[in-house]
């Protein structure tokens, strides 16, 4: 039997992607071997994000050279799609093909087998407006689901090099998505995660069809106990949505929402598609209709142009908001964005100390968001085992509300939607005691 090995950087949408490429290989009688071993075709889907990136990717693909100079390698991913010379340039690379035409993979490791001249099989993806359907009955080392529903972006931040590799945005069918949704329920799957590279921006160019019908039509999926949204932006957070949120009792509350800088300037410069104020109201309106919401976020410290002013400005703000988490990145040039050429690039040492205080505030509000809940039960879906002392049985897993919980229990409820009641709060880890297993409503008060 032939085999191959993956290796996969990035975000949500890659780790679908591998999936849905091992599904092809997994029809023509592969078997999949880890990435450490020999293998006859290695496949590595590349983010390049960041130059760190771009750098990670080529490591990994020298890797897979080395470890079996006669296996076809194979690369794919963002990387790929806007690099391939720099790629083809690495000795022993067969392949490359960007973010579309993944169907044609075998077609192509089949011939090159003969041939053994290397393909280069990037298109332009900006011209693209299908969203590429590929096939994902299951998830190998998951318990919690991730729908792929949207790929591409329309939003060209300034320091975003994304819609370059990923392209504009192109929504999936949504009777495909309800398909998978019931496919995903028999094969035991209580929580999805609908994920894109802008999930927020389902929709854009369907026919009066937005995410909350898409979420409504969820919401009928029996056996489903709770959706996710991966991440959306503020600018999309409109009524239709806020009513289902705040009236569905699958829908997970938290909401990651990322906000970048907290200052008009810097916003500005960023081409984000709101202010400070829009965001802050839009926070209070997803309050009003999901009292208990976790919002977490992303933010970018050390921007060019950031003055500390800007910065002090941005901590008080993100205050106000009080998040249940932030995720902190200082600013990184990534080559080729209009960002990476402006003049008033920030000193590194500057921006660590910003990341620190931020990092401190996060823990902050992070901690004061899990005491809320001490006392409360809440639905957990345990997700692996964290033995904390020689035989004790401790399953780990996150609440709807995303509060990461321990808790006692064997092996045999992974996968299973838990009743914990929360006894004690922590940073990114809260301690809680089983009640029972199954489901119940995610809402103290179903609504
Ligand atoms: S919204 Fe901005 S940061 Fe996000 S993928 Fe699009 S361009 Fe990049």
């Amino acid at each position: 039997m032939p085999s191959v090995a993956f290796y996969t950087l990035g975000c949500k949408v890659n780790f679908y992607d591998t999936e849905a490429i091992w599904q092809l290989f997994k029809n023509e009688g592969y078997e999949q071997v880890d990435f450490e071993e020999p293998a006859d075709v290695y496949l590595i889907n590349t983010c390049t994000v960041t130059n760190t990136g771009d750098k990670k990717s080529r490591q990994m693909i020298r890797r897979a050279v080395r470890r079996n100079p006669e296996a076809i390698v194979a690369v794919t991913g963002c990387y790929a799609q806007t690099s391939p010379g720099e790629i083809l340039d690495i000795p022993g690379v067969d392949l490359v093909i960007g973010n579309q035409d993944r169907d044609q993979i075998m077609t192509h490791v089949n011939h090159i087998q003969q041939s053994r001249q290397p393909v280069n099989a990037v298109r332009n993806i900006m011209k693209t407006r299908e969203f590429e359907e590929l096939e994902v009955p299951g998830f190998a080392d998951r318990t919690r689901a991730f729908l792929k529903i949207q790929d591409g972006c329309n939003n060209f931040c300034t320091f975003c090099i994304i819609p370059w590799s990923r392209g504009l945005s192109r929504s999936r069918d949504p009777q495909s998505i309800v398909k998978q949704a019931h496919q995903m329920v028999e094969a035991g799957y209580q929580e999805f995660v609908l994920t894109g590279i802008h999930t927020g921006g389902y929709g854009d160019d369907l026919d009066n069809y937005r995410l909350s019908d898409l979420l409504w039509e969820l919401d009928k999926v029996d056996g489903l106990e709770r959706v996710r949204i991966s991440s959306i932006e503020a600018s999309q957070i409109d009524d239709r949505l806020l009513e289902v949120l705040g009236s569905s009792s699958k829908m997970c509350r938290h909401l990651h929402i990322p906000l970048q800088a907290g200052h008009n300037d810097v916003l500005k410069a960023m081409r984000r598609k709101y202010t400070t104020e829009e965001y802050f109201t839009k926070m209070e309106m997803i309050r009003k209709a999901m009292p208990d919401v976790g919002i977490t976020t992303d933010v970018i410290v050390g921007f060019p142009g950031e003055t500390d002013d800007m910065f002090r400005a941005g901590y008080d703000f993100m205050k106000a908001v009080n998040y249940s988490e932030m995720h902190v990145f200082p600013y990184s040039k990534r080559t080729g964005t209009p960002a990476a050429r402006m003049t008033n690039q920030i000193d590194e040492e500057i921006k660590n100390a910003r990341v620190q205080e931020l990092i401190d505030l996060s823990e902050e509000m992070q901690l004061a968001y899990a005491k809320r809940f001490v006392g409360q039960t809440l639905s957990v879906i345990a997700e692996r085992s964290a033995k904390d002392a020689p035989g004790r049985d401790v399953q780990h897993g996150f609440t709807d509300n995303y509060l990461q919980v321990f808790f006692g229990g064997d092996d045999s409820l992974q996968g299973q939607l838990c009743q914990v009641k929360i006894t004690e709060a922590g940073v990114n880890e809260c301690r809680g005691e089983l009640v029972r297993v199954g489901g119940g409503s995610l809402q103290p008060s179903a609504r």
